[in-house]
């Protein structure tokens, strides 16, 4: 059978025998792997549509659980991000974030594909940094798939403003400097007011307006330590990408 479907290209693995098997986030059927031959590809003249980050149009052969790219299309590729290291090694841990993450068939992969593209276009023209790109993605990931942590107030006392306000990484909670004294031997993270409003942002925000707040860098530093805390506790799993990422920095 054959399917058509627009996806971003996630991971590429050369298989060493003139076979490429490809992990694809797709539109269609989620977080997908294809085989395509290197052959085929360059006969095709599929080259570029089957890069890393590229967001390109699919036609897959499908049987049973098992797909082969037919032909490919680029729609866009985000050249802009390939020619810097920083921001492909902050793609390239998305990218496994979303791996890890990402909906499998059945689920709707919609949200997941807009949030990653925006983030590729906003990297790629430079109207947001790898820093601020980072722990909005992280975040937003989480709650899309069901890791979202509720900030609306205390845990405790429910209290939202005015008091300083902590986070539990562990629970996905916040808890205010009165109510802390019942948590024990809990992971917490005292969090700015400015910190706050940007993590009820990233999680609350609708698409259009999500690129739409400011912190100053050291703000973004502390921010981007807590969501991959956050990421952490909540998945307990370490991301190679991720390490390599901070070697950069
Ligand atoms: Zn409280």
């Amino acid at each position: 059978m054959l399917i058509s479907t627009d996806g971003i290209v996630l991971k590429v693995k050369n298989l060493g025998n003139d076979d490429c098997v490809y992990t694809i986030l797709t539109r269609e059927k989620g977080v997908i792997t294809a085989f395509s031959r290197n052959r085929q590809r360059i006969s095709k003249g599929m080259g570029s549509a089957l890069e890393l980050f590229t967001y390109s149009n699919f036609v897959l052969f499908q049987s049973k659980e098992r797909y082969s790219i037919n032909t490919a299309s680029s729609n866009k590729v985000f050249f802009g991000i390939r020619s810097d290291i920083e921001k492909v090694s902050l793609a390239s841990y998305l990218s496994e974030l979303l791996i890890e993450l990402a909906p499998e068939e059945g689920e709707d992969p919609n949200e997941y594909v807009r949030l990653f593209l925006n983030c590729l276009a906003m990297l790629e023209n430079g109207k947001r940094t790898v820093q601020f790109i980072k722990p909005l993605f992280e975040l937003r990931l989480m709650a899309l798939s069901g890791y979202m942590p509720d900030l609306l107030g205390c845990a405790g006392c429910g209290e939202s403003e005015g008091k300083s306000l902590c986070f539990l990484p562990k629970e996905g909670s916040i808890v205010c400097n009165d109510c802390i004294g019942q948590i024990h031997g809990q992971l917490t993270v005292q969090l700015t007011p400015g910190e706050l409003a940007a993590m009820r942002h990233i999680i609350y925000a609708p698409m259009e307006k999500l690129f739409s707040f400011a912190l100053p860098e050291q703000a973004l530093k502390r921010l981007s330590a807590i969501t991959e805390q956050y990421i952490f506790c909540q998945l307990e799993k370490t991301f190679s990408t991720l390490d390599f990422y901070h070697t950069l920095l």
